[in-house]
């Protein structure tokens, strides 16, 4: 941590500064300039977060100089991390497909999706069985019948599965069904529902927040590491700017940004974060060209009468020939599909 003191500050504010500092047992380093003067903090700054620093006579303003998250932090832990989910390994030399319907609906919908992508290389079945719908009226999801039909995929097709949870109800029963739990965009930063679903000790995947910074998402995985939990895995899945001819905007820098910054691994979700069929192929292309490490991508046996996304969600000839035209460029980056 870095304090600037303001221009032309006295010495007896400076001594002031170094005092409350030094008493927390923390080192200095002091930088004396013209006119400003600069004080490097060595040590665990958690020592001084209530000395209130900032409000002390004399200083401008105080600079962090490293993260808030550790146990996310590349620094910390400089090999990628690989996260095992089921039987499918996250992180690894494969990329990794989740793929399924926004909402399951019935257990032929889920069966004839899981079949099907399953034919095409996806390695897990998504879908959602509590839906945080925009609208009250909109499908709310079958629930609890809804995690049972997911585990029934699971059994006949020997696919992993992941379902979102939005609340503690939820994560209780998805424990009895699925092998990772998804945390949505909308409950990012619902920090009580991260450190229950960190306990489960089940690997999490955690969807990028609509208006989240990546230090904000790391922060958010870091709740869930702190449990005691390292299975995490993020999902960039857009994000919300100026632009309306999407749903959102998808990040794809996050991919690299996150690659330099975290251990974790990083998969791309360009059906929220489009909202529009045809542009769910040129993202998922550009996500692993960038180098995410899998894809999660909506699919429906019909999505004319799908009760959620239909929209953005591929039929099964258009998901398989996403899947096809992926190999080459998976080979291009030295993964395998
Ligand atoms: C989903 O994956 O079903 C979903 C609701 O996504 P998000 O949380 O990214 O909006
Ligand atoms: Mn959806």
């Amino acid at each position: 941590m870095i304090i600037v003191m303001k221009p032309n500050t006295s010495e007896e504010s400076v001594k002031n500064v170094l005092g409350l500092i030094q008493q927390r047992g923390l080192e200095t380093h002091v930088s004396t300039g013209e006119e400003v003067t600069i004080i490097g903090v060595i040590g665990d700054k958690q020592k001084i977060c209530s000395c209130n620093l900032e409000i002390a006579e004399g200083v401008d303003k105080i600079v962090e100089v490293t993260e808030s998250y550790k146990l996310s932090n590349r620094k910390f832990h400089p090999e990628s991390s690989v996260i095992k989910a089921g039987s499918t390994q996250i992180g690894g030399s494969e990329i990794i497909i989740m793929s399924g319907p926004c909402a399951v609906e019935n257990e032929e919908q889920v069966m004839e999706t899981a079949r099907a992508i399953k034919k095409s290389g996806a390695q897990i079945l998504r879908g959602g069985a509590y839906k945080p719908r925009t609208s009250p009226y909109s499908f709310q999801g079958l629930e609890e019948e809804g995690l049972k039909i997911m585990k029934t995929a699971r059994q006949e097709t020997g696919l992993s599965v992941v379902c979102e949870v939005t609340s503690l109800a939820a994560i209780e029963s998805a424990v009895k069904y699925v092998d990772m739990l998804q945390i949505g965009a909308r409950n990012m930063q619902n920090f009580y529902l991260l450190k229950e679903a960190g306990k489960t000790g089940l690997p999490i995947l955690l969807k990028r927040g609509l208006s989240a910074t990546i230090d904000e998402w790391l922060n958010a995985a870091e709740y869930i590491m702190a449990e005691g939990n390292p299975n995490v895995v993020l999902c960039e899945r857009g994000i919300r700017t100026f632009e309306t001819a999407t749903r959102n905007t998808l990040d794809i820098s996050a991919v690299p940004v996150i690659k330099e910054k975290s251990h974790l691994p990083i998969i791309v979700d360009p059906s929220h974060a489009t909202g529009v069929r045809s542009y769910v192929k040129p993202l998922a292309m550009s996500a692993i060209a960038a180098g995410a490490d899998g894809l999660m991508i909506e699919t429906h046996p019909n999505p004319a009468i799908a009760l959620s996304d239909g929209p953005q969600s591929l039929t099964f000839p258009q998901f398989d020939d996403l899947c096809n035209d992926l190999r080459p460029i998976a080979k291009v980056m030295n993964r395998t599909f």
